[in-house]
């Protein structure tokens, strides 16, 4: 099948070669969305990434242009318009599973950063520096975890952290069997957030979990929390967590995702002004940890995602229904 690819990094373009042999692939630097749209003359499918726009704007105008599928890298789904691909008859494939250990693993580090502040030791040693004041932190062990969504990555992350001597409590719309015979104990989503030290958030982004963190969820939870999201920016009102910042009342802010993030991340601005005043001021903050949604950005999940991208494919062409079927 000839498929158009979108928002091409170079590793996109090296693991995708590596495990095709049968499909022809046309590499686009820019994102997909409707003014891009028209790219997609002469293919017969998109491959795209997080930050694309397949709205319905844009599969309007693909449908027009002959496409059939739309092969997502990625497990989250939240950026198509899965309606508006029902009405226009194309298909939409994910990944669903690439090494959760991935990024469980990135937001363990995000938050043994923050909790150790080695971010900064690093930086102080560089300029032989080797003082510790003000680099006291604390101990994982011993503290409450609240884990928002118990899938995959939550599972995963679940099982790192009960290395760690922690109280983990979760919450989920469903109780993994799994998770309920080991030391995990399944309560209400304000008890999380009214009794962890640190909560990380795995559940996807939809209109219920939307601004799952607000200045409501705040106000029950305890001074100093340390907040953790490697799901979805959009599961955290923004403004509500700088003025909670600016109040001492979080603690510790660790993202690998932002709200805005599709202007911002997967590029090279450093000799721009960024006009995101918002990111500006979390990234002033001394307790804020940022990294540009590289969770997923392990060598095992390339492969995983290149190979699944291309079966994808595959099964499609051979009218195959593999389980990894969106719409
Ligand atoms: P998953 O589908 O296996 O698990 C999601 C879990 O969230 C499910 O158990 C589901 O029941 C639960 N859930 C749904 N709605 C909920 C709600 N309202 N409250 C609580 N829980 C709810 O997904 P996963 O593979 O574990 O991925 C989780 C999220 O991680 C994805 O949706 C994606 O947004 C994000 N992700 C981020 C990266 C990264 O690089 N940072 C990479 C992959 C995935």
């Amino acid at each position: 099948m000839k498929i158009a690819v979108f928002s091409t990094k170079s590793y996109d373009k090296d693991y995708l070669d590596r495990f095709n042999t049968d499909h022809e692939f046309t590499y686009y630097e820019a994102p997909l969305n409707a003014k891009t749209a028209n790219l997609t003359q002469g293919h017969d499918g998109v491959c795209v990434f997080v930050n694309d726009k397949p709205d319905a704007e844009a599969i309007a105008l693909m449908a027009a242009n002959g496409i059939r599928l739309i092969v997502l890298r990625c497990a989250g789904f939240n950026n198509v318009d899965l309606d508006a691909a029902k009405k226009f008859h194309l298909d939409v494939k994910r990944v669903p599973a690439y090494s959760p250990e991935a990024v469980a693993e990135h937001a363990l580090a995000l938050i043994l950063t923050l909790a150790r502040k080695t971010h900064k030791a690093y930086n102080r040693v560089r300029e032989s520096n080797f003082s510790l004041e003000r680099l006291n932190g604390f101990n994982i062990s011993g503290k409450t975890i609240g884990v928002v969504g118990t899938g995959r990555i939550g599972t995963a992350f679940c099982r790192i952290m009960s290395g760690f001597g922690a109280r983990l409590l979760a919450y989920d719309l469903f109780d993994s069997p799994e998770l309920k015979q080991s030391a995990v104990q399944y309560v209400s989503l304000d008890q999380i957030m009214a009794e962890s030290d640190i909560i990380s958030l795995h559940c996807p982004l939809n209109p219920s979990t939307k601004y799952l963190i607000n200045k409501d969820s705040i106000a029950l939870m305890k001074k100093g929390v340390m907040i953790i999201n490697t799901s979805r920016g959009g599961l955290i009102n923004t403004k509500d967590v700088l003025k909670a910042l600016k109040q001492g009342k979080i603690g510790y802010l660790g993202i690998d995702v932002y709200e805005q993030e599709e202007n911002l991340f997967f590029s090279d601005l450093s000799e721009s002004i960024v006009q995101d005043d918002l990111i500006a001021r979390l990234i002033s903050f001394p307790n804020v940890l940022i990294t540009a949604h590289q969770g997923f950005f392990t060598n095992e999940a390339l492969e995983q995602i290149a190979s699944v991208t291309i079966r994808n494919i595959t099964d499609f062409e051979n009218s195959v229904i593999n389980g990894n079927e969106v719409v």
